[in-house]
């Protein structure tokens, strides 16, 4: 039987860019990936590197966002881990750092900016809040009506489509192997380890392991059970839009902080439009059949472009050339499920959270600990899967 140190399970960002990390401090690294390498949201999303709060962080009461704005701590480690990328590969993943903007139409929705700004202060994320005037001057695309925004200088946004199989190329060149269209199918413990089924068609082959990452994005409840553990993350599928190329017009990286919507020029010109609206995951016979896409739904198509439009005018007159949809990952507390599992010595996990903007700085920080070079705590603690282990204590 094959055996590695470290079998990592999902071909997105996180899986790839631990790989990466794990391989160059040596670790015999197999990456298997069930679909096609970035197949996953890491290939679907928006790009976004986002580091203010996010609004969905604030729209469901005080105590949630409270408790979500923990995650300040890791956005601020996770700007410095994308200007590293910058240098590190360069023009390839089109890492563009030029700020963003969280703008607000409303009286109210300035209230809420203010409050904002007032815990990213808190957690020494340097937001600054600007009035119409600094807005139209920095950002004159915007709309007139537009009564404030939270401005933060290092926000951006990169390509979703390279990045991911960038890292996977750094981690092969580092001594790792990846793998595609190879499943995990199945798991038993023994005291060297995890022996591990992997599925590629009609083949199947047995490994192991001594610690195994799942990296599994939306299906990590499902690789959970495999493991015997209720690992509670939950899919909610999404939509993005994308229209036609143009002359610059958007510089920023832009969100509303009352309407769901995020904006961003690519560096072809193509203007992406998301936010977190809604498309319909396919039901399979007793849960959400994550292997088929989520479709599109009309009435959240219309309202994320009308609220594109309210907020960039010059957005109207573009076409649109595409939409498609994402799974993304949601836990039960809004917090990313990052660590060690301590019920399964060797088994971690990563999944929930923005994992575009954070997934490098996960990578980062578990290839660390999954290495032993931690032993306090890695900046991972709050977000260990340990808080919901509670829902595991009746699973032998
Ligand atoms: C439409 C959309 C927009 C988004 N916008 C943003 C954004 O702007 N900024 C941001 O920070 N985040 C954004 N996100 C979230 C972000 O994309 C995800 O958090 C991130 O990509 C997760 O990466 P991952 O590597 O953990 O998971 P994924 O990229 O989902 O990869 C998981 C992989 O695991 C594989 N897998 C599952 N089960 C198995 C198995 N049994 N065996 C082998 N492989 C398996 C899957 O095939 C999949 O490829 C968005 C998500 C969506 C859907």
């Amino acid at each position: 039987m094959n055996a590695v140190d470290v079998l990592i399970v999902g071909g997105g960002l996180t899986g790839c860019a631990t790989a990466w990390h794990l391989a160059e401090r040596g670790a015999r690294v197999l990456l298997i990936e069930a679909g096609e390498l970035n197949g996953g949201a890491s290939g679907q999303n928006a790009g976004s590197l986002h580091f203010q709060i996010e609004r969905r962080f604030l729209e469901n009461g005080p105590a949630l966002a409270d408790q979500a704005s923990r995650v300040l701590a890791l956005n601020r480690l996770a700007i410095e881990d994308w200007r590293i990328l910058d240098q590190q590969f360069g023009p390839a993943m089109e890492i563009v750092m030029h700020g963003g903007l969280m703008v607000a139409h409303s009286d109210a929705e300035v209230a809420l900016l203010e409050r904002k700004a007032a815990r990213e202060a808190e957690f020494g994320v340097p937001t600054e809040l600007l009035d119409a005037t600094g807005v139209a001057k920095i950002a004159p695309y915007l709309s007139p009506d537009i009564r404030a925004a939270a401005w933060l200088a290092d926000e951006g946004h990169a390509n979703p489509r390279t990045i991911t199989r960038l890292l996977a190329a750094r981690a092969i060149e580092s001594g790792a192997t990846v793998r595609s269209r190879t499943r995990l199918a199945d798991v038993s413990r023994s005291a060297r380890g995890f022996h591990l089924t992997l599925e590629s068609g009609e083949a199947r082959e047995q490994i192991r392991a001594d610690r195994v990452l799942l990296a599994t994005g939306a299906a990590t409840m499902a690789t959970g059970v495999l493991f015997n553990l209720h690992l509670p993350v939950f899919p909610a599928g999404l939509t993005m839009t994308a229209t036609e190329r143009t002359a610059p017009m958007i510089g920023h990286l832009v969100q509303h902080v009352g309407r769901r919507l995020s904006m961003k020029q690519t560096e072809s010109g193509n203007i992406l439009i998301g936010g977190g609206w809604a498309s319909k995951l396919q039901r399979g016979a007793t849960s959400f059949d994550l292997s088929c896409p989520a479709t599109i739904d009309p009435d959240a198509l219309q309202a994320n472009l009308r609220a594109a439009a309210d907020t960039v005018p010059g957005v109207a007159a573009l076409n649109i050339i595409r939409s498609w949809t994402g799974i993304v990952a949601l836990t039960a507390d809004q917090l990313p499920l990052v660590g060690a599992v301590s019920r399964a010595p060797g088994l971690y996990v990563a999944a929930g959270g923005s994992g575009f903007t954070l997934g490098p700085t996960f990578a980062r920080l578990l290839a660390a600990e999954m290495a032993g070079e931690r032993d306090g705590d890695s900046g991972l603690a709050l977000f260990s899967p340990d808080r919901f282990d509670h829902l595991n204590g009746f699973m032998g």
